[in-house]
């Protein structure tokens, strides 16, 4: 394959409901993967630290090792089907790096996602990709731009610490923002983190979540023309919260950047 085509015969982004907020067991996630003709599927789980918010909307160490284990048996028992591998999003967290490095060395991961979706705030913790009121009232009141820019600074600090094979949902921060919008300025600083990803050959995401939300995935297809140019590896990943939602919009993921 080119370096710069994409498969989109393996679904490299799944959640369950071990995270609280997608629904369904691994094998349910499995099962769909399988339906839809996938020859792997990776689990893609949500690993936070050092936040505090009102609920958690990620795996604890424990929830892991049942992880884990699910998914070795998963890969065994549909063994001739489909792959199966058991990977990780983690989640920036500026000022909890080292933590995240011990954490990450503890597993095994096939994949190791780099995301950032909680923003530490003078008012607490906000979710940056969250749908929320109360969550996109606060970005408004910091400044969508200053968001922005603290996001992409965060990003890049993670990018140079922790061991990460893909970024994830790139230009997704403050989706659900009506207020936002990406700026040249915005764009810019994308296009630095691509360069360092080519730099790492860190992959970079086309995240179809975004089709049902904006018509083009994450990022954008101007950001996914910028990765290809600068020869950054493109990965699928459907970020699916329910079976169903495994593998979407994959068709239209080869006409786009095939
Ligand atoms: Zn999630
Ligand atoms: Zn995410």
């Amino acid at each position: 394959m080119p370096r710069n085509a994409i498969d989109i015969t393996t679904d490299g982004h799944v959640h369950t409901r071990l995270c609280h907020h997608a629904r369904g067991e691994m094998e349910e996630y499995v099962q769909a993967a399988v339906a839809a003709g996938l020859k792997k599927i990776i689990f893609l789980e949500h690993y936070e630290t050092g936040i505090d918010y009102f609920e958690a909307t990620w795996l604890t160490e424990a929830d892991f090792v049942y992880y884990h284990g699910e998914g070795r048996r998963l890969a065994e028992k549909y063994q001739g089907i489909i792959e199966i591998g058991t990977g990780v999003e983690v989640g920036a967290n500026p000022e909890h790096l080292p933590e995240a490095v011990d954490f990450l060395g503890k597993f095994n991961w096939e994949r190791i996602g780099l995301s950032y979706h909680y923003l530490k705030t003078d008012e607490g913790y906000v979710n940056m990709v969250s749908r929320r009121p109360a969550s996109i009232a606060l970005m408004e009141r910091i400044g969508v731009e200053n968001v922005a820019a603290a996001y992409f600074d965060g990003l890049k600090k993670a990018l140079a610490v922790l061991p990460s094979d893909v970024v994830c949902h790139l230009d997704a921060v403050m989706r659900h923002c009506p207020t936002f919008s990406f700026s040249e300025n915005d764009f810019a600083r994308t296009v630095e983190i691509l360069a360092l990803m080519r730099e790492k050959d860190v992959a970079l995401e086309v995240n179809t979540s975004g089709f049902a939300l904006r018509g083009e995935p994450f990022p954008s297809l101007r950001l996914l023309k910028e990765a290809q140019r600068l020869g950054v590896r493109l990965v699928a990943g459907s970020d699916a919260h329910r079976p169903e939602d495994v593998g979407r919009y994959f068709d239209q993921l080869a006409e786009l950047v095939g």
